[in-house]
């Protein structure tokens, strides 16, 4: 009988994937150092090598001690002369280190000062006299002598001293409880079971083909431990092919995020609101005006959308100005002739009443009474409202964020637009979409924006929308003309509102404060309200701010609008939407406190009618240099998309887009507008994977995404 031959022994299981391998299983990481890594969102050995640098340190020369200069980040290395624990002021212990570099004339002969403000008895000592220290931190003029306060510290031996790293050192992001050296033992590791597996590739080999980029493995490699060699302003400023290798996979990630969240939309069906063009060609007829080819291209392309059985998600961006505004309506009138209702949602109560008020204009004459709903209504004007709406009878209904309450039901919502998108939060934006949501359909949606970005870095931000754009504003406009002037200059000022107004012109004058409390803008706004109606008799001032009750400030912006008042003193509420086409002239107090974006949306109230507009920069000098770079540029241009740009390079798209706490915009690696030229690529790549290599989809949103969901902007 033959022998059975012993069962071939299994093949020993493949090395667990480091995106399988816990950081528990690393040492050094207990329960309390677990917690803390996973506070960041790092739970896997893979998520650890996510967790990219910060920034560098040149820890590869020893600085002696006479070189040192304040403000420089050193290595030193010295031998500890004498301590002592200092009572005067704040209690300290003081460490004096000598290298022998002495000159003579430095307070310490050759040495330094190591300054401590936290310490125990076993590091009193420790740094005892005659021990050798190698010391990092940076150099500070101190009363007597230079000084490092709390430096990184290591004892060396007497003779052999630890050889200087050779590779630059990363700081890491942090938080409370893991210090920096803790960081680079943890990752050391990491790294090191990196060079065992590399780590699972999220890019198709077609892509990877295309790019001359290092491999991922190496890529990590660079960032977390780069040779000395490297620049240190290549790597802070993450222009290494190492930092591209990587941002260019997250923003591969990024866009296959907001792709899936587009086709999951386009899975409802959406009612087909194809329209009989009847209303919208007498709407043509009654505007005084023809629209621009811009206007007609934006309206062409949310016509088409409108008609098809998938749910509408176009963003229109326009300049201040530009003319979105009819456009919508048009979108409006189109799912009002498909027997449907529309909804128009502003951010504010005074804009949703210019809409109101201007769209009741243009409609009316066609039998189409548009509905205005804000948190004023109360009552019984409120319950035949919210009837009507519910009924069916308001074919058109703008407001606030009134529209999304819960009391409020559409009988058939085909339509709801949002104006100036960023001033909502992204479940604002979904909660509109689920008013119209009924009978598993869903609304088509238009979404306008005045803070119009460069196209490759909206296809970035905004991947899960179609993008419509008025590039041109309508013609017939006279530039504004923008002066900026010291504060000292008030008086010339003034005068200039006084001759303005006395020429029958309408003036606005905008008080600004750094403090966010409305309370305290209203009280300046007051004052200066006050103060300007003293110096000019005879010109009608108005006031409106924030914390006035919305009667009485819309009262005020009739008269305004109606040239019963002259002059109008304001807070930044009038930033958005206002439009007074007599009102010519504008002074911002203290604009250098503004961002850009918001000094070009508070400039674009004047510049809408025929005559030339003035606006004039009322500025607390001195400036700073940077301030004075802004206000050059708000005064050599007018368009809108450059001062996009710079704002967002200065600002980072977070702070100007609004979208910040939205989780929208936070990139680990990849900046959005430094890396535009790789967003064609992401953008293909992303269409690619989803096509035709599903099964990369989850691991690249666990690698960069991990539990966090990204939200488009609807
Ligand atoms: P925004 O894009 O800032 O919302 P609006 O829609 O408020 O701009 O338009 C600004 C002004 O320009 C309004 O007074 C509007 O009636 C006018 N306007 C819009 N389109 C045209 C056009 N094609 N020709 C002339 N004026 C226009
Ligand atoms: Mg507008």
């Amino acid at each position: 009988m033959p022998a059975i031959p012993d069962p071939t022994p299994d093949p020993p299981p493949p090395p667990p994937a480091l995106d399988q391998l816990p950081v528990a299983d690393l040492q050094r990481v207990g329960p309390r150092v677990q917690e803390r890594l996973a506070r960041l969102g790092i739970h896997s050995v893979q998520d650890l090598l996510f967790h990219l640098p910060v920034r560098y340190q040149d820890r590869g020369l020893v600085v002696p001690l006479t070189d040192l200069r304040p403000g420089a980040e050193v290595q030193i290395e010295g031998e500890v002369g004498e301590t002592q624990i200092s009572y005067g002021g704040r209690r300290s212990l003081k460490v004096w280190l000598t290298d022998g570099t002495a000159t003579g004339e430095q307070p310490i002969p050759g040495g330094v000062l190591l300054r401590f403000f936290h310490f125990s008895p076993q590091q009193v000592a420790a740094l005892r006299p005659g021990v050798r220290l190698r010391c990092y931190g940076e150099v500070r003029q101190g009363p007597n002598s230079l000084e490092l306060v709390h430096p990184e510290y290591r004892l060396c031996g007497a003779d052999e001293a630890p050889p200087p790293a050779p590779r630059l050192t990363p700081i890491y992001p942090s938080t409370e409880g893991l210090q920096q050296s803790s960081w680079r033992g943890l990752t050391d590791q990491a790294l090191a079971l990196l060079a065992q597996h590399p780590p699972g590739e999220c890019l198709p080999a077609a892509v990877l083909a295309g790019f001359a980029l290092p491999d991922l493995g190496t890529a990590l490699d660079y960032v977390h431990r780069p040779p000395l060699a490297a620049s240190l302003a290549d790597l802070t400023e993450r222009r290494h092919p190492a930092f591209l290798r990587l941002a260019f996979e997250e923003l591969v990630a990024h866009q296959v995020s907001l792709r899936r969240l587009r086709l999951a939309h386009l899975r409802t069906p959406a009612p087909v609101l194809a329209g009989d063009g009847g209303l919208r060609r007498r709407l043509r007829e009654v505007l005084p005006f023809a629209l621009t080819p811009d206007q007609e291209q934006a309206a062409a392309e949310i016509a088409a959308d409108l008609a098809r059985a998938l749910p509408m998600q176009r963003l229109l961006q326009g300049d201040v100005g530009s003319g979105k505004t009819v456009v919508a309506a048009l979108a409006a009138l189109q799912a009002i002739e498909s027997g449907r209702q529309a909804a128009l949602m502003v951010p504010t109560e005074l804009l949703s009443e210019q809409h109101y008020r201007g769209l009741a204009t243009w409609l009316e004459p066609l039998g189409v009474a548009p509905v205005w709903l804000t948190g004023r209504h109360k009552g019984r004007e409120r319950t035949a409202l919210l009837a009507a709406i519910a009924a069916g009878r308001a074919p058109l209904v703008i407001g606030t964020h009134a529209l999304i309450q819960e009391e409020v039901r559409f009988a058939d919502l085909g339509l709801s637009i949002i104006d100036e998108q960023h001033r909502f939060g992204v479940h604002q934006r979904m909660r509109l979409r689920e008013k119209g949501a009924q009978e598993g359909g869903a609304p088509h949606q238009l979404i306008m924006t005045a803070t119009p970005i460069p196209r490759s870095l909206a296809m970035t931000l905004y991947a899960d929308l179609d993008l419509s754009v008025i590039a041109k504003a309508p013609p017939g406009r006279t530039p504004i003309v923008t002066v900026a002037l010291p504060d000292g200059r008030r008086e010339a000022v003034i005068g200039r509102v006084h001759d303005a107004c006395a020429a029958g012109r309408q003036a606005y004058w905008v008080c600004t404060l750094i403090e966010e409390s409305e309370a305290l803008q209203a009280q300046a706004a007051q004052e200066t309200a006050r103060q300007l109606g003293d110096c000019l008799p005879g010109v009608r001032v108005g006031l409106v701010h924030g914390r006035q009750r919305a009667p009485e400030r819309e009262a005020v912006m009739a008269a305004f609008a109606a040239a019963a008042l002259d002059l109008l003193v304001a807070t930044t509420v009038i930033e958005v939407g206002v439009d007074v086409p007599n009102a010519s002239l504008m002074i911002i107090e203290n604009p250098e406190r503004l961002g850009l974006s918001q000094l070009h949306q508070l400039r674009g109230r004047v510049g809408r009618g025929a005559r030339e507009s003035h606006c004039v920069l009322l500025y607390h000098a001195p400036l700073s240099v940077q301030a004075r770079d802004r206000l050059a540029l708000i005064r050599a241009t007018l368009d809108g998309f450059r001062i996009a740009e710079e704002d967002l390079k200065m600002r980072g798209a977070g702070e100007v887009l609004g979208t910040r706490q939205t989780g929208t915009l936070e990139f680990r690696v990849a900046d959005p507008l430094r890396d535009q030229h790789l967003t064609g690529a992401a953008q293909r790549a992303a269409d690619l994977i989803l096509a035709r290599y599903p099964d990369l989809v989850e691991p690249l949103m666990q690698r960069w995404l991990g539990r966090r969901e990204v939200f488009g902007v609807v």
